[in-house]
């Protein structure tokens, strides 16, 4: 190019070289699985439509692959919070080709106030492909957010396969139906995308992969979030006890009346109750608590 340099995304050499060139070696520890495949890539990018947002919150941009992807696609304009230091320098090459674009956070995403982050930005999305091991931690955060609509009107967000089966799960699916499937479809319709491989991430985790999607309920059933977690928690605890026994953690004598008050028939167990019936319990409990 004599001596010109080319500051094009395109220019950007393969993220094998990348990871290669700035030592990138995974880390188990961070919940390290790239993906280098860029139709892959590309594929999720698309299911979060990222040029339809003003902004993207992409959680753990590792080596950038995914990062590059939501670019290509249009992106306006992504946050991207990364923990991991190692990888900066080849975030920063990207962001050099992003005009502007691209704005790279160094932190726990656990630690940042994601709202704050993305100030009056609308509509504001998160992507990602999350590291496993706080990817349930960070998606309950996201759903408990108050004020509600949240300013968030899309998640677009990688799990392991059998995560995003209890994320989705409704009383059909007993054994994946629990507290995580009532607080997330409470507040969101949800859904699985479609499946990615294990051999398409580097190094490839045990399991297969599912990429979900939810979006915020404009009106969630009405009922206090916090007592709704008490609720499910006292439920599925006891997963295989009646309601009237698993009740009783909650409203010592009064668990016939907290169960009547809730329409709900005491000999039931927490995997038959819906998220209408779940919302009602925790609605019967503020009545018997305040
Ligand atoms: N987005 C890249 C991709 O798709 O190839 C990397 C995904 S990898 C599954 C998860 C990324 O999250 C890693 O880059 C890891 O360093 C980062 N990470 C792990 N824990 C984090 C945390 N608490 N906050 C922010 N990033 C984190």
């Amino acid at each position: 190019m004599n001596g010109v340099v080319d500051f094009s995304l395109e220019s950007l050499p393969p993220l094998r070289e990348v990871v290669a060139r700035h030592g990138l070696a995974a880390k188990k520890s961070l919940g390290q699985n790239f993906l280098f495949d860029l139709n892959l890539t590309r594929r999720i990018a698309r299911a979060a439509s990222p040029a339809t947002a003003e902004l993207i919150v992409e959680i753990g941009p590792g080596p950038g692959g995914l990062t590059r992807a939501l670019l290509a696609e249009g992106a306006r304009k992504i946050i991207a919070i990364e923990r991991d230091e190692r990888c900066l320098s080849a975030l920063a090459e990207i962001a050099e080709r992003a005009d502007g674009r691209l704005q790279v956070v160094e932190g726990d995403a656990l630690d940042i106030d994601l709202r704050a982050l993305a100030g009056a930005a609308r509509p504001a999305r998160i992507c990602a492909n999350l590291p496993y091991n706080v990817a349930t931690a960070l998606l309950t955060r996201w759903i408990e957010t108050d004020p509600w609509p949240p300013w968030f009107d899309r998640l677009v967000l990688m799990f392991q396969r059998e995560v995003a089966e209890r994320i989705v799960a409704t009383p059909l699916q007993r054994a994946a139906y629990g507290r995580l499937a009532v607080l997330c479809n409470w507040r969101c319709e949800t859904r699985i995308l479609f499946d990615i491989s294990p051999a398409a991430f580097t190094p490839p985790p045990k399991v297969t992969s599912s990429l979900v999607e939810l979006v915020p309920r404009a009106a969630p059933l009405p009922c206090d979030g916090k007592l709704l977690s008490e609720a499910t928690q006292a439920a599925f605890g006891q997963r295989r006890k009646m309601l009237r026994q698993s009740m009783k953690s909650l409203a010592a004598g009064d668990a016939a009346d907290l169960l009547a008050r809730a329409g709900l028939d005491p000999t039931s167990r927490a995997e038959e109750i819906d998220i209408a019936g779940f919302a009602a319990l925790a609605r019967a409990l503020a009545e018997i608590r305040f």
